[in-house]
C-alpha cells in the first residue's frame, strides 16, 4: 500500500466514480437495518459498499472529511470488483461466513493499521464487533506478517 492521503483517497474515488450516498437516501435501508441487526450494529453509524455505492451515515456531509474510513472502504470495493458476482450476493455471504468476514476485514484492516491502530486493537475489533471467531493468535499472527507489506 502507498502513502494514502485525503488527496488519493479523493482521487481513487473519482477515478473509481465512486457514488456517496447517505443512509437517508438508500431505498433498501430499512433491509439494510435488518442486515446490521444480526451484528447488533446501529445502521445509522455503519458505512457499506455496495458497487458502484458507498453508502454512509446521514449525519456526514462530506464523506472525504472522513478518508481514512473511506480508505477502508475502497478496499472492500476492490474486493467486489473482480467476481462479477452481485453485490448482494458479497453483503449476504458477509453476513453469514465469519471466515468470509475475517477474509474480507483483515485486508480492510491493514489500511487502519497503517494509521496507527495496532494489530491487537484490529482483532479486538474484529472478534468482537464483526464476530469473527477465529483465534486471537491466528489473526495477531497474520497482521504481524501483512502489514507494511
Ligand atoms: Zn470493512
Amino acid at each position: 500500500m502507498g502513502v494514502v492521503t485525503r488527496e488519493s483517497v479523493t482521487s481513487d474515488c473519482t477515478r473509481l466514480r465512486v457514488r456517496f450516498v447517505p443512509w437517508s437516501e438508500a431505498g433498501h435501508y430499512t433491509n439494510v437495518q435488518k442486515w446490521a441487526r444480526l451484528f447488533n450494529w446501529s445502521a445509522e453509524t455503519m458505512w457499506q459498499t455496495q458497487r458502484p455505492r458507498i453508502y454512509h451515515p446521514s449525519w456526514v456531509s462530506d464523506p472525504l472529511d472522513h478518508w481514512q474510513t473511506v480508505a477502508h472502504e475502497l478496499v472492500h470495493w476492490r474486493q467486489q470488483g473482480p467476481t462479477r458476482l452481485p453485490t448482494w450476493w458479497w453483503c449476504a455471504r458477509y453476513g453469514v461466513s465469519s471466515d468470509f468476514r475475517w477474509r474480507m476485514e483483515r485486508e480492510a484492516y491493514l489500511v487502519n493499521i497503517a494509521f496507527g491502530m495496532t494489530p491487537a486493537v484490529a482483532t479486538d475489533i474484529l472478534q468482537r464487533q464483526y464476530m469473527i471467531t477465529v483465534p486471537r493468535e491466528e489473526m495477531i499472527a497474520w497482521f504481524e506478517a501483512h502489514h507494511g507489506v
